[in-house]
Parts: structure tokens; C-alpha cells; sequence
């Protein structure tokens, strides 16, 4: 269950349609479709990129394809379920078109590459996320005839030079990669085996694709990474007079996009609460076009959980962390991702959870049932032992008490006045705009006038639902 955009289930399986340029240009099409986090989204944007060079032009109808690539998801069980089933109604399409070739990118492809390619056979090629740039090679191979593998992790990719190619886009809203993999081995997270090490992207390429995303009338960037305030940067020794120059950390980076232009709105998703600093804080204090909203996942209210988990903080350190924000950043939302029933829970470290929670009054959550992944250190360390239907009951009470807070928090809004930034009609009616408050929060209110999307509006907030604020334009 989600109440938010990072992992957003309505994404969930979108296919690509091409912005731009004209898919006549190119001989022949490739079709990907999506799952899973923002990452494994603006990755599907680099092999997009990727392919365009490459003489492959973007459909939205698989049927007409020559290349399909499903971009895959490994977090829980259900994902590699739903992709699984996927590849089973791309395999009709070879019977029609016996040259069209299937693959599989990102993080189910080091997991699975052998079932799916020898046993099943249901894919053509495999490509892990750190290979992307050997795609048009492996294509070549597939052609021939070959299986056509690659899944080697790099300490060093991180597709600095690509620019993506902004496809399905609002005009509005992107996300920027900044840094890729994971170093932190929280115990039942599939990350760094499917992502591999941590590596921080170069601070240059980051901000000459944020100013070329502002030229191009983009309003708000999201610098995305599985822990945003661990990047760091160092110049190499072989770099001359032409890079950064000095080392960086997530405060100065965040800093150096937000001086880019006032008019545009920065965002970042995921902290790791261990890594958030006092400095990132400030950041954000000193810039009014960083959004006050952080994204601080807890996963348990308990501290012998925590420790099972490998968090490395505990429900008090975590309590100064939230209390700190406020103190920083008065009115700052803030946003958690909550685990029900991970291995060896008791129903006293359940309530744990439901406390924490209401004492954090978080605006938003991203709720989900532990799914044990093969290879992480939960699956070789603890038994898998809270049964499914308690698993179930449990994350019902998470998300019910979440429901209750993103309302209480919605309520809390009306009758006070936001900056908000128009992001599209809304999905209901194009009489009304949809937009978000700096908080992430999403508004809805009439058309007035020759306003815009990508402008910003001051809404007072008339009125509320459970997940939207109702608004009017300030006049
Ligand atoms: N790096 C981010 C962090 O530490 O906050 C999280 C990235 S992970 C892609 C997103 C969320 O998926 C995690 O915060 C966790 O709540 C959930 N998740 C990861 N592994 C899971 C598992 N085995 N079962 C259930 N949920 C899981
Ligand atoms: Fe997974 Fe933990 Fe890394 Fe997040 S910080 S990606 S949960 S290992």
C-alpha cells in the first residue's frame, strides 16, 4: 500500500511512450515496461537513451515491437510474480513474429538468469543494472542466435554521461539518479546483492542534467538514490581542471542544485536516518526551493527488531532524528516505510510499531508485509516464522492507522495557504488543476485564469480527503 509517488503502484508496469523524436525515424521499435522503484523507472530512461542511439524507437504496443524489455523488481516475491507472468504473454507475441526478441533488465536479472534462460526459456537476454551500456552488443548477439548475458556489477558504472530521455513525462516532475547500489545489508533487503556496492555519481553531470531539465521547462528534479545522504564524491587524480574539483557531500550537492534556479523545486528520496545530516537539514532550511519533505524509513517501532533488521539505530535514536527535523524544519513532512511481520515479531513489537507511528505523526507511508528473499541475511539467519494471516492482520492495522494519520494531517492543512507547484489536470475532472504543496502534499482546486502546469499558484486549502487537500487560487 502506498500513500505517495515513490513506489507508486499506478506506475506499476507502465509501458514507455516516446516524447519525442518521431518513431518513423528508426528501423525498428523496442517496448519496455516498468516496475518496481523511481530507480529502476529513470534506469529504463537511460536504456531508453541507450536504444535511441542505437537505431530502436520506442513503442507503446508490444505486439508491433522487435525488442521487449521488462525492467524488473526483486524487493518482494509479489513483484518477481507479477513480471513472471508478464513474460509468459510476451512469449504469444513470438509466435506471430519469430524474430522479436525478449529481455529481461535490472535487479531480477542476476537472481534469475539461469531459470529464465536455460529452464524456462522464456527470455532472450539478460541484463543486469550496472550492463546497460552492452545492450546494443548483446542485441547483436541474440539476433545471431545466442543467449545473450551480462550481469556483472561495477564499483564504477553510474551512466554520468548518459542523458536520459525523458519518456511518459508531465513536462513538470523528473527524477535524477545521483548515486547507485547500496552498501548498508539491512537483513531483508535484496539491494546490494541485486544493485551491488554504493558508488556516487559526479557532481557535474548531476547538475548539467538538472539545468538542462530546468531549459527544458522541467520545475521539480528528484535526486533519487537507495541512500541519498551517503553520497560523497571525490575528484580522481586524472581528472585535471575540468570536474568538480573538490570533494562534495549530499549537503553541497543538494545545495549547488537548489541555486540552479529559484524556480526549481528539489526533492530527495531515500534517507537513510543514520546518514541524515544536521547539514542536510540546514540545506534545506537556508533554500525555500528545497521541499520540506523527508522520506525517513523506520521499517519497526521496536529495537529488538531494529537489530534483527541490521538498521543500526534504535526507536529512541530514531525518535531524536524526527524531533530534530521539526526542531530544523518546522512543519517539514515526513514520510516512512513500515515492515509488518518480520521474522520472529511478537504482537508487543507489532504495538512497538503502531506507537512509533503515532508518535511521528507521519504524512505519508509505504506499508508492506515481510517477503523473504532468497540470499539476504534474514533468509540464512532467522526463520521466516510470523504466519501469512498475521503477517496480513498486522499490516491492516499499520495501514489503517496510517490512513488516520495522512488524514489527521490532511485536516491540520485546511484553512491555511500553500505554494503550490501545478503538475497536471487533475485525474477526475480538466476543470481542476492537481499540483503539491512543498510538504509533497497533493492539491486539488478549480482552473482560474491563464495559469499554467509547471507554474506556481498560492492555494488556500477549503477542504480535504483522506489523501488530497480541495483548494482555491489565491486571489
Ligand atoms: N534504501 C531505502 C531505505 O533504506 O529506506 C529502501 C529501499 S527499498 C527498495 C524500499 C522498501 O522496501 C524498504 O524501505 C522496505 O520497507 C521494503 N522492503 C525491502 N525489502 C523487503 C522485504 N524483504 N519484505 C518487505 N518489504 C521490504
Ligand atoms: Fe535495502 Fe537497507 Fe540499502 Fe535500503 S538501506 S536499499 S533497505 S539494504
Amino acid at each position: 500500500m502506498t500513500v505517495d509517488k515513490k513506489h507508486d503502484e499506478l506506475r506499476q508496469g507502465e509501458a514507455y511512450a516516446a516524447f519525442a523524436p518521431d518513431i518513423t525515424a528508426f528501423q525498428k521499435k523496442f517496448y519496455i515496461e516498468s516496475y518496481g522503484c523511481a530507480m529502476n523507472f529513470a534506469d529504463s530512461e537511460i536504456v531508453a537513451s541507450i536504444l535511441q542511439t542505437n537505431g530502436f524507437g520506442a513503442t507503446t504496443n508490444y505486439q508491433e515491437a522487435d525488442l521487449i524489455f521488462l525492467n524488473t523488481c526483486s524487493i518482494r516475491e509479489k513483484a518477481e510474480q507479477t513480471v513472471r507472468k508478464r513474460l509468459f504473454d510476451f512469449r504469444t507475441v513470438k509466435k506471430q513474429k519469430p524474430g522479436a526478441l525478449i529481455g529481461i533488465l535490472g535487479c531480477m536479472a542476476e537472481r534469475l538468469k539461469s531459470k529464465l534462460l536455460e529452464e524456462e526459456r522464456l527470455v532472450d537476454l539478460v541484463i543486469g543494472p550496472d550492463s546497460y551500456r552492452s545492450l546494443p552488443s548483446l542485441i547483436m548477439e541474440a539476433e545471431g542466435g545466442q543467449k545473450a548475458v551480462n550481469v556483472l556489477l561495477s564499483r564504477e558504472e553510474t551512466y554520468a554521461d548518459i542523458s536520459p530521455v525523458k519518456l511518459n513525462s508531465n513536462g513538470v516532475n523528473s527524477f535524477v539518479s545521483i548515486m547507485r547500489g547500496c552498501n548498508n545489508m539491512c537483513s531483508f533487503c535484496v539491494v546490494p546483492f541485486t544493485r551491488g556496492r554504493e558508488r556516487s555519481r559526479d557532481p557535474l553531470s548531476i547538475i548539467r542534467e538538472c539545468r538542462e531539465l530546468f531549459e527544458m521547462g522541467y520545475r521539480e528534479i528528484t535526486l533519487l538514490g537507495q541512500n541519498v545522504d551517503s553520497y560523497y564524491w571525490t575528484p580522481s587524480e586524472n581528472e585535471g581542471t575540468n570536474g568538480y574539483g573538490k570533494p562534495i557531500t549530499f549537503a553541497g550537492l543538494l545545495e549547488e542544485v537548489a541555486l540552479i534556479d529559484p524556480l526549481l523545486r528539489v526533492r530527495f528520496s531515500t534517507s537513510h536516518p543514520k546518514d541524515i545530516t544536521d547539514d542536510v537539514l540546514h540545506t534545506m532550511a537556508r533554500h525555500e526551493n528545497i521541499c520540506k519533505c523527508i522520506h525517513l524509513p523506520v521499517q519497526s517501532g521496536s529495537n529488538r527488531i531494529l537489530q534483527l533488521m541490521n538498521r543500526s539505530y534504535t526507536r529512541e535514536w530514531y525518535i531524536s532524528k524526527v524531533e530534530r527535523i521539526r526542531e530544523i524544519l518546522p512543519g517539514c513532512g515526513i514520510s516512512s516505510d513500515i515492515i509488518a511481520g518480520f521474522c520472529s515479531e511478537t504482537e508487543e513489537e507489532h504495538k512497538e510499531t503502531l506507537d512509533l507511528m503515532e508518535y511521528c505523526r507521519y504524512d505519508f507511508g509505504y506499508m508492506y508485509f515481510y517477503s523473504e528473499r532468497p540470499g539476504t541475511l534474514a533468509a540464512r539467519r532467522y526463520p521466516d516464522d510470523v504466519p501469512e494471516e498475521v503477517k496480513k492482520r498486522r499490516l491492516t492495522e499499520i495501514v489503517s492507522l496510517q490512513r488516520r494519520l495522512s488524514e489527521r494531517s490532511n485536516y491540520n492543512d485546511v484553512g491555511k495557504q500553500f505554494k503550490v507547484l501545478i503538475e497536471d489536470d487533475s485525474k477526475k475532472s480538466d476543470q481542476h488543476w492537481m499540483g503539491r504543496t512543498s510538504e509533497n502534499k497533493v492539491v486539488v482546486f478549480p482552473k482560474n485564469g491563464l495559469i499554467t502546469k509547471g507554474e506556481y499558484v498560492q492555494v488556500n486549502i477549503t477542504g480535504c480527503t483522506g489523501g488530497t487537500l480541495i483548494g482555491e487560487i489565491h486571489l
